[in-house]
């Protein structure tokens, strides 16, 4: 039995979210289970708002932003970990990432300009921060987890930064040979979601959402038995809850009504999520972090 578990940023907020996402992955594995995570709540969105602010050379708030990502990683990290060794292991790479995206923001705001692999090397560098930590937490909790890029794991795509297009085939049998070995041996990899490699070896993101793709991705490439994507709301609903007070949920709906919900904007699920899971027909489960219970 193997499943996917994928953990939004709505999912890892803070580390009292981490904390809980560990014991959530505890209780609710099965016997091999790949996890798949965002960046943390809200910071895509401001490295959007950095990269803007660098292709434009305005130094002040590039510089504020900087250090507001660099407090809140560091807090985080402090807050979910409680142990030296995993601490020392998650700073190992939330270190040289956070230089990378200083480096990378301020040259560009000399600049003024910002290349389209500039601005994924910027816009990766959230699920490259969350994701060590999460795998921490697991090690915490006494599971065997190791993180791993998702270039990494076997996520490669065309060069279309931005929105980058996984080369399925490739890919597949890329995560089969990475991540297959590791399930099988009882390891649980942690892999960040939302980002991909080019054949070059440059860092790719798949488009705002991606990590649900890089969930079925993965699932598609194991032939998973399931997918479990944790949000912040019960399932997929007649309509964005945020919006529409009366909105219902939807017990279960079809790849297709689903695939056709997502590219209309339905804001839960990436538009690509569904095409590699539809094939085998493997099922996908939303799942609330704060209600998993509810069925
Ligand atoms: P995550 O960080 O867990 O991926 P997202 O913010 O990407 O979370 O997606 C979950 C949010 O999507 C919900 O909080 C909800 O407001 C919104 N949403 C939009 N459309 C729908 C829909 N049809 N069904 C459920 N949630 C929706
Ligand atoms: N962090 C990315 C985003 O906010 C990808 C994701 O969360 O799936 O769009
Ligand atoms: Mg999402």
């Amino acid at each position: 039995m193997t499943s996917v578990f994928k953990f939004g940023g709505t999912s890892v907020k803070d580390g009292k979210c981490i904390r809980h996402v560990a014991k959530l992955v505890e209780a609710y594995r099965k016997e091999h289970l790949v996890v798949v995570c965002s960046a943390l709540d809200g910071v895509t969105d401001e490295l959007i708002l950095l990269s803007e602010d660098a292709r434009k050379g305005t130094e002040r708030p590039v510089e504020e932003r900087l250090r507001r990502l660099r407090v809140i990683h560091e807090r985080v990290l402090r807050q979910t970990l409680r142990q030296q060794q995993s601490r020392r292991r998650a700073a190992r790479f939330l270190a040289p990432t956070l230089d990378q995206l200083e480096r990378t923001a301020r040259g560009a705001a000399t600049l003024r300009e910002l290349t389209p692999r500039s601005k994924d090397l910027i816009l990766s560098s959230g699920e490259r921060m969350s994701t060590p930590i999460v795998a921490g937490a697991l090690s915490e909790v006494g599971l065997k987890a190791d993180y791993l890029t998702g270039g990494e794991a076997g996520v490669i795509t065309d060069d279309n930064f931005g929105d980058a297009m996984p080369l399925v085939e490739t890919s597949k049998l890329q995560i089969q040979q990475t991540l297959g070995p590791m399930v099988e041996s009882g390891r649980i990899p942690v892999v960040a979601g939302y980002i991909g490699l080019t054949q070059t070896g440059d860092l790719t993101t798949l488009g705002r959402g991606g990590s649900d793709f890089t969930a079925t991705l993965i699932a598609s490439a194991l032939i998973a038995d399931e997918v479990w994507i944790w949000s912040d709301v019960d399932g997929l609903m007649t309509a964005d809850p945020r919006i529409v007070k009366d909105a219902r949920l939807l017990k279960q709906v079809s790849y297709s009504e689903a695939g056709e919900m997502a590219v209309l904007g339905a804001k839960a699920l990436h538009p690509r999520t569904l095409e590699p899971v539809a094939e085998l027909g493997i099922p996908d489960r939303f799942t609330n972090t704060l209600n998993p219970r509810n069925e």
